[in-house]
């Protein structure tokens, strides 16, 4: 059977293939320890559970508006009130079936055949094969570890053909846990003003950040562009929601009327329970949230030390989000593998621990390990890690 060109030139997710792996492994009861986690290993806080289990009681169990309910609309206004102190109307949100498909509706809207998307490497795996999807083309530009894996204002400038339509930043980070300071994103965005290019800003790892740092949108910098960004976020990471499947698109309104025109031919609306569990998200206590930053924030100052004595291995260490993003090059060299994913295969193998390999993210030298996950789990992984690599060196 012949598939359409489309799908036939995807690339099947990395993080999906491994994870599929262990599990097989771990379905012949092989002991793996799984480090590739995409998702929060906390519960969703019980008072979001009992919102939604109360509306389907109350038979709210119908369709609702394609964009979503007005209330979660509001909750989500208010939202941007509170963290951003940017102010939309009802029109400039389109809830989703989760970020990914608001990322998704997006470029399905703004692309035409050829349209380029400048977007900086290592990048969020979906990025590249959303836009092909869409029929755009993807335009790499490498953030190095030596700028904190951050494109220059330079290097976005050399990337803008007659055919630039959007530009990706995700901050922070998806695979490198990367955060952009204001000024950074200030000079990345006048080039976007000066050029006419969409900011695609993906901001689900917002209230994921540690130290001393902070998330800040570059809709929230100016009026500008405000007008110029369409931020991506939801409640998937924030509020450990990821089976939830609620995200949301915030922006420029003719935008969102074609976002919310394509839904309703394709999703028609949201999962309605899980709307009304992600009011209760944003209306409710932020405190669960905080407790869940700590939580990781805990863990990350916990391990990274250990994870850069490992022999091979090198990090700079993350700012946010739950992931580790390590330089294995050496790791690969002195245990006798010709590349990073073949180190990765053989970890998994050898020593049961499941690493997503770096080529996914668009950088080959390296992997990613996520800490949602027990400190114990992670510190037994790091233990095996090291014996596999001094074993063999
Ligand atoms: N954007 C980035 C950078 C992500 O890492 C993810 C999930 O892994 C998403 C978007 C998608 O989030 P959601 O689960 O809400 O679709």
């Amino acid at each position: 059977m012949t598939l359409a060109k489309r799908v036939s030139a995807l690339t099947p997710s990395t993080t999906l293939a491994i994870t599929a792996k262990a599990n097989e492994m771990k379905a012949e009861g092989i002991d793996v320890i799984g480090l590739g986690a995409g998702e929060p290993d906390f519960n969703t806080p019980d008072h979001i559970i009992e919102a939604a289990v109360r509306s389907m009681k109350e038979g709210k169990t119908k369709y609702t508006a394609t964009g979503g309910l007005p209330a979660l609309k509001k909750a989500i206004i208010d939202k941007f009130i509170r963290d951003q102190g940017i102010d939309y109307k009802p029109s400039e949100i389109i809830v989703t079936n989760g970020a990914k498909h608001a990322l998704y509706t997006l470029f399905q809207v703004i692309l035409d055949e050829e349209d380029e998307v400048i977007i900086p490497i290592p990048y969020w795996v979906s990025y590249p094969e959303q836009v092909k999807l869409a029929g755009g083309k993807s335009v790499f530009i490498t953030g190095t570890e030596e700028n904190q894996f951050k494109i220059t204002p330079e290097q976005l400038k050399e990337a803008i053909t007659p055919k630039t339509r959007a530009f990706i930043i995700n901050s922070p980070s998806n695979p490198t846990g990367m955060i952009y300071s204001k000024e950074e994103l200030r000079a990345l965005g006048e080039i976007c003003l000066e050029n006419g290019i969409i900011i695609v800003s993906d901001e689900i790892y917002e209230k994921l950040v540690y130290d001393q740092h902070q998330h800040v949108s570059i809709a929230q910098i100016s009026p500008l562009l405000k007008e110029q960004t369409i931020i991506i976020n939801g409640v998937s990471k924030s509020h450990s929601m990821t089976g939830w499947r609620i995200g949301y698109a915030a922006g420029n309104e003719k935008i969102i009327k074609a976002m919310t025109d394509l839904a309703s031919h394709s999703t028609s609306n949201p999962t309605t329970p899980s709307q009304y569990g992600s009011i209760a998200a944003y209306n409710g206590t932020q405190e669960p949230v905080e407790e869940m930053r700590k939580a990781f924030e805990e863990r990350l100052n916990i391990i990274y030390p250990k994870l850069i004595s490992i022999p091979g291995f090198s990090c700079v260490k993350p700012q946010g989000a739950f992931y580790l993003f390590v330089n294995a090059k050496e790791a690969a060299e002195i245990t006798g593998y010709s590349s990073v994913d073949a180190f990765a295969k053989g970890l998994l193998e050898e020593a049961n621990v499941a690493v997503i390999p770096g080529s996914g993210f668009g950088a080959a030298d390296y992997i990613r390990l996520s800490y949602a996950t027990s400190l114990a789990n992670f510190e037994n992984a790091l233990t095996r890690i090291t014996s596999f690599i001094t074993r063999k060196m």
